[in-house]
């Protein structure tokens, strides 16, 4: 150990006490001037330490960014943009896989066609009849399959596989994700990317220009063959899965341009309009790794469904919560109660004001859906 490893002042001062020689310690025996010194330097260690203490912990009382701001409300490290990204490049690829430079296979034999992708991008600052029709994803939501788990060890090899060829079976018939993600860390492609996905239902997202709802068009969707157990928060990932769900996020996000704040989990964007409250679906409500996928802790990120569209977050969404996403949850509600008093507005009035903009970009998604799969309007534009 030595003293510059001693953050307490106090004890630092008596560690530098007792590995100093008596002699030089007790520097009044050895001449006033070098005494003098001596005590200077006693006493600026500790006050050192003590202004660097204060400094740190003013900087920690810094106020959160109340408005939706992405990339300002992220308070961890933020990964390169998209656009920065390391180029990924496809190896080779066969019938049954794609390879690529960072290491990354996907196993295509399982994959299946959906519609083509096609979705109703709002204006975040702009009316609804300024909304651009959009076909290119712009984020991923994550899930789990909340599927059956058994042990994950040797002599469970046959079973652990059975049980993953069957749950592949039963996403790809109901075309439930774009990939999964198997507890091998194997990659599936089960739905192909140009095409929407069933995986997120009810749903809203913003990023800095554009609000998105019912999330199965524009967002891809990545599940993990994982469970939540009873009692438990968090699902079990392995570090197989951890490092794959990595390498596909870092070629979606390059491939798409993908903006990291797009990258959120599904309770994050679940909402149910019939109850106007958040979170109809849970998966994920705590504990996905952001951060080991090379992402931003994005559970600190404000939901855009309650700052913009007056959803509620009720008790089984805050049981479930994390501490992150729970200080979020509480920043958006703070932020969407000073909103209201700038608008002039009580709380009540003004959560019915957005509710009832949601009902009308609602009406005009469902609308645009109906015409495409009609095929009145095809081209799905950009
Ligand atoms: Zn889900």
């Amino acid at each position: 150990m030595v003293a510059g490893h001693i953050g307490d002042p106090v004890t630092r001062l008596r560690f530098l006490k007792a590995v100093t020689p008596r002699d030089q310690w007790d520097g009044a025996r050895r001449g006033p001037w070098r005494a003098f010194f001596h005590y200077l330097l006693l006493a600026i260690v500790p006050l050192t330490l003590i202004a660097a203490f204060l400094v740190m912990r003013a900087a920690a009382r810094v106020p959160a960014t109340e408005a939706w701001k992405p990339p300002a409300s992220v308070a961890h490290r933020v990964p390169a943009p998209a656009s920065a990204l390391p180029e990924i490049w496809m190896v080779e690829k066969d019938k049954t896989e794609e390879v690529f430079s960072n290491g990354l296979h996907i196993d295509t034999r399982f994959t299946v066609s959906n519609h083509p992708r096609s979705y109703l991008a709002f204006p975040v600052n702009g009316p609804a009849s300024r909304a651009v029709r959009r076909s290119v994803p712009v984020g991923i939501v994550f899930h789990t399959t909340e599927s059956l788990q058994i042990p994950f060890e040797a002599n469970q090899n046959r079973a652990l596989k059975r049980i993953g060829e069957s749950l592949l079976e039963y996403v790809g018939g109901r075309c439930s994700y774009h990939y999964l993600i198997d507890r091998f860390g194997r990659v599936f492609r089960v739905v192909a990317e140009q095409d929407a996905a069933n995986h997120a239902g009810y749903s809203v997202w913003a990023d800095d220009q554009y609000r998105y709802l019912n999330l199965n068009e524009s967002f891809l969707g990545v599940s993990f063959e994982a469970r939540t157990e009873k009692g438990e928060t968090d699902a079990h990932l392995s570090p197989a899965q951890i490092s794959s769900a990595a390498m596909l996020t870092d070629l979606l996000r390059g491939r798409y341009r993908i903006p990291v704040t797009n990258c959120v989990t599904h309770l994050q964007v679940s909402v149910n309009p019939d109850s106007m409250r958040v979170g109809y679906h849970t998966d994920w409500a705590s504990g996905f790794p952001f951060e080991q996928v090379g992402l931003p802790d994005n559970y600190a990120l404000a939901l855009p469904s309650v700052m913009a569209f007056g959803f509620v977050c009720d008790h089984a969404v805050r049981e479930a919560a994390g501490p992150r996403l729970l200080a979020a949850i509480e920043q958006a509600e703070g932020a969407f109660d000073r909103r209201a008093e700038a608008a002039g507005m009580r709380p009540l009035v003004y959560r019915n004001t957005l509710q009832r903009e949601y009902r009308t970009l609602l009406t005009q998604v469902k609308a645009a859906q109906h015409e495409v799969r009609d095929g009145i309007d095809g081209d799905g534009g950009q």
